[in-house]
Order: structure tokens, then C-alpha cells, then sequence
């Protein structure tokens, strides 16, 4: 199979770097095709997300991507925006999950599904002498479509409860239709489940507090972009966060964490949510079983007290990846 693979800037090469290095321990069945994205790309071809990368994107099987940092520059237009919106990829997946240290409150082990397509990501800002208005659009065919993939994908792996986060005491007429159609199709195509709904703010609060009250979120684009870092924070950190961005067609993996210009060139980053959207790019590949062996070496690599230095260890990126694939490597099921 063939990866597209986009390590963009700051600390985007480091922790993909590290995430091949684990994938090559597990499988000899990928091959990676490098592509550009970012200022790397912009100052080499005067385009933050070339053509050619679409192009590169489109022919393979999915895409491994790093983070890009966001330059001061009033025309920008975010690549990231961009890639999700041509190949349609409307459902961003971000698990998030306690490997290394248990809150007050508690471990965390919940799914965000986030509604990717439209919502506050339009990027449509109207200015006027007063001031801008941004134009919020949520359509039935997004909520419904982003509704019945997080019923899918709790059904596929045992997920039992989604919960459905929303403000629609105040957004009545968007919102609101985001909370009938979560209602309309778990009373259809989600009856096995449980279904329960939460407003935002408060939702956010209990995952503070109680994350282990969830087991499923699926939101709109903007609250599930807040909400997944809130729960990172939670869990130890946003080195902690994989996630994937999923269409009919293509997908693409990446950190949920961005380049982080205070660490990038230090080697101090966390590669952890880099080599966990590596794993979800294998499940959805079909290697479940590779997957499983990356996630489970992982937990027995912290639990065995190699810790990051976002945990307060002595772990830098490489030497943590050394460790996951040295364990990788004396497993025999492998
Ligand atoms: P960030 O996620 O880059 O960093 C926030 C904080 O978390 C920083 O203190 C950083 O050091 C820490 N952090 C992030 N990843 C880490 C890791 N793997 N290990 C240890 N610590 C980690 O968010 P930011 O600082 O708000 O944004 C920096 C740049 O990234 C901005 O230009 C922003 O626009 C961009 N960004 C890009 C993406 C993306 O490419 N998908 C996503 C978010 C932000």
C-alpha cells in the first residue's frame, strides 16, 4: 500500500519521522511517497498546499500528515482547510485516551467524532464598517451523514453510548437541527446504542471533571476542535492525541496537536499522537492487528515508566521511539 506522507513544519517532521520508523517495525507492506505542505512548500513554490500534493494525496491509499504552522499573512488560506474540504473528507475521528497518568478525576478513554466539512470552517468572513460577520453553515446532508459515521464506527468497535454535544438552547434553528437529526437516526440506524445529548459548556466541564462519563461524542466542527484538546489535556497532554480525517475515498492521519514552534528543533516532542494516528491509518487500512500491536506497545512501553518529557521523564522523541520499537521488535507475535 502506498503513503502519502506530508511532515509539514515545526515539529511535523520530527513526530512523523518517528511514526515510519514504528510503522516500518510493524509492516513491510507500506511504501511512502513525500510530499510538501506549509512554508517549506510555500517558499520552494509559492503555494502552501501544491497541486502536485493533491495530486499525491488523491493516488494513494491515505496520507500520514504532520502539522503546518500558520504564518501572519492576511491572504492565508489554511492547507489544512483545503485537503479536508477537496477529498471530502467530513469526519474527523479523534480518540483520546490515558496511557501515562490518571487525572483526579479519573482515566479518559472517549472518542470525539467531529463534524469537518462546514460549521464554523467555512472561512467565510464578511467585513463591514462595523465590524465582520462569519457565516456558520450546517446543512441535513452533513449532520446526517456525520451522525450515521459515528454510529458506524461505535457499532464496528464496541462502542456502546454516543453522546451528542451541542447548543442548541441558543442556536435553536442550526444546533437544533444537528440535535433532531442525532435523534432521528439513533432512534433508526443507532437503536443498539445509547443516546444521550449535552450543551456544550457543560460537556466541556464534565470532561474536566468526569471524563469517564464518556464513551462517544459526536459534535459540530468548532465545539469537537475545543473539546478534543480539552480531553488531551486531560489525558497528559496534546502529544497525546492521534486523529484521522475520513471520506468515502481518502483519508488522512495526523497529530491533533499542530507544529509547536516553542519545541520544534529541540527533539523534545511527544511522538505519541504521531504513532497513534499511524495505527488508525493501519485499522483503517485494514490491519487491525497491527494497530492493536502498536497501541498495546505503547501502554506496556509508559506503564513500564519510560515517560516523555511532557510527563516530566527523560524521554525525547527519539529515544521514546527507540524504546516502542525495540519493544515492537522482541514481540513474537509480530
Ligand atoms: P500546538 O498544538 O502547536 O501547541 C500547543 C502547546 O502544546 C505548546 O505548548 C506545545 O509545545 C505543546 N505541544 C503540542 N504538541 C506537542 C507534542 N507532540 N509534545 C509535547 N508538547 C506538545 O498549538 P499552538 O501553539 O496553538 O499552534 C502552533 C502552530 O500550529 C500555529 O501556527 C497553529 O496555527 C498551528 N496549528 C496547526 C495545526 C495543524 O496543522 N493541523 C493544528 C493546530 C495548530
Amino acid at each position: 500500500m502506498k503513503i502519502c506522507v506530508l511532515p509539514g513544519d515545526g515539529i511535523g517532521p520530527e513526530v512523523v519521522g518517528c511514526a515510519i520508523s514504528v510503522l516500518k517495525a510493524v509492516t513491510d507492506q507500506l511504501e511512502f511517497a513525500e510530499g510538501g505542505i506549509g512554508q517549506a512548500a510555500y517558499l520552494e513554490c509559492g503555494s502552501y498546499l501544491p497541486d502536485e500534493t493533491v495530486d499525491l494525496m488523491r493516488s494513494c491509499d491515505s496520507t500520514l500528515f504532520g502539522a503546518v504552522t500558520t504564518p501572519d499573512a492576511p491572504d492565508y488560506k489554511s492547507p489544512v482547510l483545503r485537503f479536508r474540504k477537496e477529498l471530502d473528507l467530513y469526519a474527523n475521528v479523534r480518540p483520546v485516551k490515558t496511557f501515562a497518568r490518571t487525572t483526579p478525576a479519573g482515566p479518559v478513554d472517549v472518542v470525539i467524532v467531529r463534524e469537518n466539512s462546514e460549521g464554523m470552517y467555512t472561512q467565510n468572513e464578511v467585513f463591514d464598517d462595523s465590524g465582520v460577520t462569519t457565516m456558520r453553515r450546517v446543512t441535513r446532508r452533513a449532520c446526517e451523514r456525520i451522525v450515521t459515521f459515528a454510529i458506524d464506527y461505535a457499532l464496528k468497535n464496541g462502542r456502546g453510548t454516543i453522546c451528542c454535544v451541542h447548543k442548541a438552547n441558543v442556536l435553536r434553528a442550526s444546533d437544533g437541527l444537528f440535535l433532531s437529526v442525532f435523534k432521528e437516526k439513533m432512534a433508526s440506524e443507532g437503536k443498539a446504542l445509547r443516546a444521550e445529548d449535552q450543551l456544550v459548556d457543560s460537556a466541556g466541564m464534565h470532561l474536566v471533571t468526569d471524563p469517564g462519563r464518556f464513551d462517544m461524542i459526536v459534535t459540530l466542527n468548532l465545539y469537537g476542535d475545543v473539546l478534543s484538546d480539552v480531553a488531551a489535556g486531560v489525558a497528559g497532554g496534546l502529544g497525546f492525541a492521534p486523529s484521522g480525517n475520513i471520506g468515502d475515498k481518502h483519508s488522512v492521519f495526523e497529530p491533533a496537536h499542530g507544529s509547536a514552534p516553542d519545541i520544534a528543533g529541540k527533539g523534545r516532542a511527544n511522538p505519541t499522537a504521531a504513532i497513534l494516528s499511524g495505527a488508525m491509518m493501519l485499522r483503517h487500512l485494514g490491519m487491525p492487528a497491527h494497530a492493536q500491536e502498536i497501541e498495546r506497545t505503547i501502554a506496556s512501553v509508559y506503564q513500564s515508566g519510560h515517560l516523555t518529557y511532557d510527563l516530566g521523564g527523560r524521554h525525547g522523541s527519539e529515544s521514546f521511539t527507540e524504546c516502542v520499537v525495540r519493544s515492537l521488535k522482541s514481540r513474537e507475535s509480530l
